[in-house]
C-alpha cells in the first residue's frame, strides 16, 4: 500500500504544493548530487524541492561521480568555475568569512552539493576524488540549522535547502549572483517542517496504537514483537577479526 505520490516533488499528492513553486533563475548553476538513499527517504529530502525552486539547477543521482559523464563534463568545461559545498579542512567557511570573489573571468560559477545524510555524503565524498580537488566552501554553523525535527548530527550540517539559501545570500552579498526570491526557499522550509511535524504526530499515534496488548500465543505467553528497525550510524568494519566484538 502507499499513498499516491506527486512524481515531480515526490511528496504525497494530497500534501503536494510544488505547483505553486516559481523557479528562480540564477547566474550560478547548482548541481545536486543525490545519494540513492536520499531519494528513498522523501520525508527528509530537501534536495528535490530546492531543485524545483532553482531554474538553473540539475540533479544527478549516484554514489561516486568520478566516472559520471555529465558531472565530469561540467567539471572539465572551461566555461565553468566549479566549486563544491563540503566541510573539508581547507574549505572556505562562509559563516566566518566572506566568499572570496574569485576572478570568474566570464566563467559560470557551478556549485556541487551532496544531497544526502551526513554519513552518506561522507561516503560519496571519499568515493569521488575529482570532487575533492575542487575549491570547497562550507558553513560552520554560525547560522544554525532551522531544522527542529531532524536533529542535525554535527554543527554546520545544514539541510540542502538551507545550505542553498545561505550560499545564495553569500553570493548575493559578493555581487556574484542576485538572490531574487529568498522568501520562496524559506517558505518552503517552513511548510516542510509543518509536514514533518504532521508525519511525526501521525507515526506517534500509530505507534501508540501498536502498543495495545499483544496477541497471546496458545500457551498464554505474549508473542514476540519484532524490534524497531534501526538505521545503523556507523558501517560495520568490513572484515572484523574473528572472535572480536
Ligand atoms: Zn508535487
Amino acid at each position: 500500500m502507499g499513498r499516491p505520490m506527486c512524481y515531480r516533488c515526490f511528496w504525497p499528492q494530497a500534501l503536494c504544493w510544488c505547483g505553486s513553486i516559481v523557479p528562480m533563475p540564477t547566474r550560478t548553476r547548482f548541481v545536486f548530487l543525490m545519494h540513492p538513499e536520499e531519494f528513498k527517504h522523501t520525508k527528509a529530502a530537501t534536495g528535490r524541492l530546492t531543485h524545483l525552486c532553482l531554474a538553473d539547477s540539475v540533479i544527478h543521482m549516484g554514489i561516486e561521480f568520478d566516472a559520471h559523464e555529465a558531472v565530469q563534463a561540467l567539471i572539465r568545461d572551461p566555461a565553468n568555475y566549479p566549486v563544491v559545498l563540503y566541510p573539508a579542512r581547507d574549505a572556505v567557511d562562509l559563516s566566518r568569512t566572506e566568499l572570496p570573489a574569485p576572478d570568474l573571468g566570464g566563467r559560470r560559477l557551478t556549485v556541487f552539493l551532496l544531497d544526502a545524510t551526513w554519513r552518506l555524503a561522507r561516503r560519496m565524498w571519499k568515493a569521488s576524488p575529482s570532487l575533492q580537488q575542487l575549491p570547497k566552501v562550507m558553513f560552520s554553523g554560525a547560522a544554525p540549522s532551522r531544522y527542529v525535527i531532524k536533529t542535525q548530527p554535527e554543527p554546520g550540517c545544514l539541510s540542502t535547502l538551507e545550505a542553498t539559501h545561505e550560499l545564495l545570500l553569500a553570493l548575493d552579498r559578493r555581487g556574484l549572483d542576485r538572490y531574487a526570491r529568498p522568501e520562496q526557499l524559506l517558505d518552503l522550509f517552513r511548510r516542510m517542517q509543518d509536514l514533518q511535524l504532521r508525519f511525526a504526530e501521525e507515526s506517534h499515534r500509530l505507534g501508540r496504537r501498536r502498543h495495545t496488548p499483544r496477541p497471546k500465543r496458545a500457551d498464554g505467553v505474549a508473542a514476540p514483537v519484532p524490534g524497531p528497525k534501526r538505521r545503523r550510524i556507523f558501517p560495520r568494519a568490513a572484515s572484523a577479526p574473528a572472535g572480536e566484538g
